[in-house]
């Protein structure tokens, strides 16, 4: 039985050399060709001393070299940092030095932004480069051209030893939602155990063909989109990044995509020009959202309209995929399913640790072959997050109905406990969210002296209209929930912190609301 990923992989290129596996832009590559290359890559970077269990960045767009490097760093025994192509410097010089990377593989505009780091990397070797830089590179930093590297490798006959189960493949830093981004260590088993259980689960073979327009450096689009694919033996059609007329025409014309994934704003944004363009995507085996909450109404519409029922699935990057809805079967919107095959999800109270009856909301917990090792240099968060008995803790709040699904309603660092009654922010701002003086919400708890904590929406109004009065917005919510729930502060913006996948950062208003010291 394999040990990896990346020796599945291989296995399916020595004995169908032939079979495609990925269109980029104008390139092919066939299973055969792509594991030259992957070998290649690893050669070269063996023969530069790349030692195991060393660290190399990928802060790239999507490209068919991304997937060169991702797997060739693992088959030269490294370990892929994944870094968000938005970050920029304050992001960078948290995750590279933490990681304590000695390369990086990045382009003509990544150098820019790593250059001027370049004192606070002192680990830093060598900049694998996909484009030529256009700034400078410090002498202390070894420039090598991916094409040098591959053709070096070509060249090297330095054996590959497979990694095995328990090394470190991945350290996935997590969005930086909550706070810092932690590096996530996951182990080649985890990555083997997952993508063989959402295979499984979604009847993935090598028939399969995926359109694939979901940024790699994240969970989503390279353990679901990319390891499905290698997993599988089946093809993908990669993309640069996402773009709805792109994708719609694809969908419509190319015959051979069976998938799509995405993430809810991909589906938006698809309906919005499938209204304007007139143009409809052809039936697919499988439509898959996930990494944001998918809201009934669009699960609805692009049912109505598009004629595709999404399944709704939920991840996390330090456990890759949890739970997923129903391939057969019911197809539940407004809730993420059932734990995968092998793997266990529950409900608990956030207090007692206690499992929670049906109905009752508390911290989601998964446990698992798919769970990872503890967060990089961080053993004070890893050791919060897992109990004695292998649970980890993931930070959301769900409950499961009396089907067994599960749905998630916010994140339990965010539950917001005042005069001793738990108000959950989410359900605060789905009904401020529907004042049509309001184009975005976002509920927090803050200090009170009295209450302990006090319910404080902050309000971005709809451009153009008058902004409602705080007094109206209270009553609002006096008028559809309990009123431990209402706000007893409204505080109107001009935008919401978003991090780069767009998920609002509560800690930031939070910051900016809390006088110092307090
Ligand atoms: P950080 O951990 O640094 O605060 P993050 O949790 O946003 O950031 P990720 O690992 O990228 O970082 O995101 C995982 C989170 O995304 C999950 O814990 C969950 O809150 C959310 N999520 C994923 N899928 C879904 C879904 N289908 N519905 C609702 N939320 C989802
Ligand atoms: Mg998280």
């Amino acid at each position: 039985m394999s040990a990896s990923l990346l020796e599945v992989f291989l296995d399916h290129a020595h004995r169908a050399p032939e079979r495609p596996l990925l269109t980029f832009e104008q390139e092919r590559f066939t299973y055969g060709q792509f594991a030259t290359h992957v070998t290649a890559f690893a050669r070269g970077l063996k023969q530069r001393g790349l030692q195991p269990g060393e660290r190399v960045a990928l802060f790239l767009e999507n490209s068919a070299r991304f997937a060169i490097t991702y797997l060739g760093v693992q088959a030269a025994g490294g370990v892929v940092v994944l870094v968000n192509t938005a970050y920029r410097q304050v992001e960078l010089a948290h995750i590279l030095s933490d990681a304590e990377v000695c390369g990086c593989v990045t382009g003509a505009a990544g150098a820019a932004e790593l250059v001027p780091l370049r004192a606070q990397l002192p680990s830093l070797q060598w900049l694998i480069t996909v484009e030529r830089p256009t700034t400078a590179l410090p002498e202390s930093l070894t420039e090598v051209p991916f094409d040098t590297l591959l053709a070096e490798g070509t060249s090297a006959t330095a054996p590959l030893v497979m990694p095995r189960p328990e090394d470190l493949a991945v350290l996935g830093y997590t969005s930086g939602t909550t706070g810092r981004s932690k590096g996530a260590m996951l182990l080649h088993r985890n990555l083997l155990a997952n993508v063989r259980a959402v295979t499984e689960a979604w009847r993935w073979t090598e028939q399969d063909r995926l359109l694939l327009t979901l940024p790699l450096f994240h969970t989503h689009g390279l353990m679901v989109g990319l390891h499905g694919t290698l997993f599988t033996g089946a093809s993908a059609d990669l993309r640069r990044r996402f773009n709805a007329a792109e994708s719609l025409t694809a969908l419509r014309d190319d015959a051979s995509l069976t998938m799509f994934f995405g993430v809810p704003t991909m589906y938006s944004r698809l309906l919005e020009e499938a209204r304007a363009s007139r143009v409809k995507p052809r039936a697919l085996r499988l439509w898959v959202s996930g990494s944001a909450p998918l809201s009934p109404q669009l699960f609805a519409d692009i049912e109505a309209e598009l004629g595709a029922r999404i399944l709704e699935r939920y991840g996390m990057t330090e456990t890759i995929m949890n739970t997923t809805n129903p391939y057969e079967g019911e197809r539940r919107s407004g809730t993420v399913g059932f734990p995968y095959p092998g793997q266990e999800a529950r409900v608990v109270d956030v207090r007692t640790r206690q499992p929670q009856p049906c109905g009752e909301t508390g911290e989601i917990e998964v446990r698992g072959p798919h769970v990872f090792a503890g967060y990089w240099r961080r053993q004070d968060a890893t050791a919060e997050s897992f109990d004695a008995d292998g649970w980890f803790r993931t930070g959301d709040l769900g409950d499961v109905d009396a089907d067994g699904y599960l749905r998630i309603t916010g994140r339990a660092r965010e539950l917001i406990i005042s005069g001793g009654f738990n108000v959950y922010p989410r359900e605060v701002e789905e009904v401020l969210a529907m004042h049509p003086g309001v184009a975005e919400v976002a509920v927090l708890g803050l200090p009170d002296a009295d209450l302990g904590e006090q319910v404080v929406a902050v309000v971005v109004p709809h451009p153009g209209a008058t902004p409602p009065e705080s007094q109206s917005l209270v009553d609002w919510c006096k008028d559809r929930l309990a009123s431990f729930k209402k706000p007893r502060q409204v505080v109107f913006t001009d935008a919401l912190p978003r991090n780069a996948l767009g998920k609002v950062q509560k800690h930031l208003l939070r910051a900016a609301l809390v006088p110092p010291g307090t």
